[in-house]
């Protein structure tokens, strides 16, 4: 075999479910690969441990306050350590030929901006970015020539299938869900549910705010923006099939009447090796998907009562501009304030509800969101009028 130069890598988000992933992929791998940066939000002692694992040579908090901590544990490694939302922009902007875009939020955006505008490949799994601003991150891509590899395992499952060279040939993509703890719970159940049950999702292990999503369906909702922007494909060329073992991962019918989908155990560990490899493959420890074990697969279309999640979003992208922003923003702080017991279940989509309609009727309603400050401006808009709608919610 031949031996060339290791790749160099960032991981933005390392010390989450994604990130862990990832760095447990590159240390198997460890000839292979050096690690450029590593950013997190404020957990300084994790961050830091994993730095002195791979040898990184920059670590960074988003969160000045945990600067301190950051730089003890770092003390005599050589590796450098910055605090900020910043140095996290600055962090993405250095020259790794690879980096995992994997924050949660809106947060993620302007650093995975950043290393789009290296003309870096970007594993994107921070879906946020493309619902708060598809567009311009697009374009963006287009412009620096990015090659972005989708994380998300649906987006995975359809890139992996999609035949670029013909898209006019492709009449469908098919978006499989779990449909998540509460797919079938009553909405009586529902408005009780607390977020331990919300969190517990049935297939896959992850981060608290996609766990939530996942419960209300929302995070469907943000996928089929994702996957609109993703693959330029019409919104009512994208449906979504409930398929409750998470074991086909998305499809893409064609003209013919051909549907070619990927299938695999439900490990994000699969797709994030497809992006660390791409194009070429790396073995992954996960387990192998044993379809007589399972027997049977189930599908079926999601109940539109139970999870008004799914009409708001389809709305969100047919009204376009701001709305999508603010719906982005709105999710977020209700998940929050879903996750800190103040609201209930079924008040998530009653917020981001309200605040897209409050967000578009406000002097921000018509702002085009085509730069990285317009877009900051309407989520915080709709972040402090989904704060006052969540705080009228929980007084009430
Ligand atoms: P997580 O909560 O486990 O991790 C989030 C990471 O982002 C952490 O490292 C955290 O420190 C960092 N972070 C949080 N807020 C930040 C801020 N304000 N500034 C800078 N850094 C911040 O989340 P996760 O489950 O790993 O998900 C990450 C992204 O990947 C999300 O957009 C999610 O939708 C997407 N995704 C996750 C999965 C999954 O299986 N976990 C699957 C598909 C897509
Ligand atoms: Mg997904």
């Amino acid at each position: 075999a031949t031996t060339t130069a290791p790749r160099r890598l960032s991981v933005l988000g390392s010390t989450g479910s994604i990130g862990k992933s990832t760095l447990d992929l590159v240390t198997r791998n460890r000839e292979r690969y050096q690690v450029v940066a590593l950013t997190a939000n404020s957990n300084a002692e994790a961050l830091a441990a994993q730095a002195r694992d791979v040898g990184a040579e920059v670590a960074v908090v988003a969160d000045p306050a945990a600067y301190g901590a950051l730089k003890d544990a770092l003390a005599g490694s050589g590796i450098e350590a910055q605090a900020g939302p910043e140095a996290v922009v600055e962090a993405a902007a250095r020259d790794a030929d690879w980096l995992m875009a994997a924050i949660v939020g809106a947060a993620g955006l302007a650093p995975t901006l950043a290393a789009v505008a290296r003309g870096a490949t970007v594993a994107l799994a921070n879906k946020e970015c493309l619902v708060c601003a598809g567009d311009l991150f697009m374009a963006e891509v287009r412009r620096h020539g990015t090659t972005l590899l989708p994380v998300d395992s649906e987006h995975n499952a359809i890139f992996q299938v999609f035949d670029f060279e013909r898209p006019e040939r492709i009449e469908r993509l098919i978006l499989t869900a779990s449909g998540g703890p509460f797919r079938e719970w009553t909405r009586e159940a529902m408005a009780a549910a607390t977020p331990e049950q919300a969190v517990a999702h049935p297939n896959w292990s992850m981060g608290a705010k996609i766990s939530v999503d996942s419960a209300s369906m929302f995070n469907k909702g943000l996928e089929f923006i994702e996957a609109y922007h993703l693959f330029q494909v019409a919104p009512e060329k994208i449906e979504i099939l409930v398929h409750p073992q998470s074991v086909i991962h998305s499809a893409v019918g064609y003209v013919d009447g051909s549907v070619l989908a990927q299938l695999g155990a439900p490990d994000m560990r699969t797709p994030i090796a497809v992006c660390l490899a791409w194009p070429d493959r790396m073995p992954a420890p996960v387990a192998r998907l044993d379809l007589a074990r399972h027997g049977r697969l189930d599908f079926y279309a999601p109940d539109p009562e139970r999870f008004p999640s799914l009409r708001i979003v389809r709305e969100a992208l047919r009204r376009g501009g701001v709305a999508p922003t603010a719906m982005n923003a709105a999710n977020e702080v209700a998940v929050a304030a879903f996750l800190g017991r103040r609201i209930g279940f079924l008040d998530i989509p009653a917020v981001v509800e309200a605040t897209m309609e409050a967000v578009m009727a406000g002097p921000l309603g018509n702002q085009a969101v085509d730069a990285l400050a317009a877009v900051m401006a309407v989520d915080s808009e709709a972040r402090r009028l989904a704060e006052a709608q969540a705080g009228r919610l929980a007084a009430a």
